[in-house]
């Protein structure tokens, strides 16, 4: 345990993640549930991934031949877990992935949105059109989570888990050990008052209405209460 706890290393995020946060908080306010529509996209990515990997390679799927996302709900923890048995990230990725913005637009998107009057000025169907074209991604979480913990599955390497309170993050070698066969369990620590997207009616509906184009099966279930 001592051992596990040296090796548990604090990062402080890119300055682009900081703002982009920030963006998001701010204007993302009224369109919180978009946080499940990009969380779920992540989980298709990272299937088509490791699908696409297999096309090349076979053994690859043997870790976990399952293509899939589940969505569970604890409200009586305020814990809402998305589960995909995608491609997973090493603990290289965590840091990189989580940590930065890799993608080339994003400092377009922040622009854009960062030009006070424009987004002023915009309705909200604009607003609508500037989040559908760019996604928010990953970060989005932190419209209704305080604390952020993804735990993570490489073929290879060990899990490690990634946690944030959006201030900064830590990542470490996960202490259950390889407790995914392959993939990635997010968990939002839901705050107080978006408390309803811990209810499986307010999740279902999202799910239907984001989860179209889905190509992996999606399952949903609660804790019983
Ligand atoms: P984007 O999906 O547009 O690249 P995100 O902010 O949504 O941006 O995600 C950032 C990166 O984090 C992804 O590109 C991917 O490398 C990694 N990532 C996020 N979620 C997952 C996941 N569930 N499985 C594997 N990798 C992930
Ligand atoms: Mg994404």
């Amino acid at each position: 345990m001592k051992e596990m706890r040296e090796r548990a290393q604090n990062f402080t995020f890119q300055t682009e993640v900081n703002r982009m946060m920030k963006l998001i908080i701010n204007s993302l306010y009224r369109n919180k549930e978009i946080f499940l529509r990009e969380l779920i996209s992540n989980g298709s990515d990272a299937l088509d991934k490791i699908r696409l990997l297999s096309l090349t390679d076979r053994e690859i799927l043997n870790t976990n031949p399952d293509l899939s996302i589940r969505i569970k709900a604890e409200p009586e923890k305020r814990l809402l877990h998305i589960i995909d048995s995608g491609v997973g990230m090493t603990r290289r990725d965590l840091v990189q992935n989580l940590g930065t913005i890799a993608k080339s637009g994003t400092a377009d998107f922040l622009s854009k949105m960062q030009d006070s009057d424009k987004v002023q000025e915009s309705g909200a169907q604009e607003m609508n059109d500037m989040i559908g074209q760019f996604g928010v991604g990953f970060y989005s979480a932190f419209l209704v989570a305080d604390r952020v913990t993804v735990a993570s599955k490489h073929n290879d390497d060990s899990q490690h888990v990634w946690e944030s309170d959006a201030n900064s993050f830590s990542v470490a070698p996960d202490p259950r050990g390889d407790t995914l066969k392959r993939g990635t369990h997010i968990t939002l620590h839901i705050k107080e008052e978006a408390a309803d997207y811990l209810q499986p009616d307010t999740i279902r509906a999202l799910v239907k209405k984001y989860s179209q184009f889905i190509n992996f099966p999606i399952y949903l279930w609660a804790a019983r209460t």
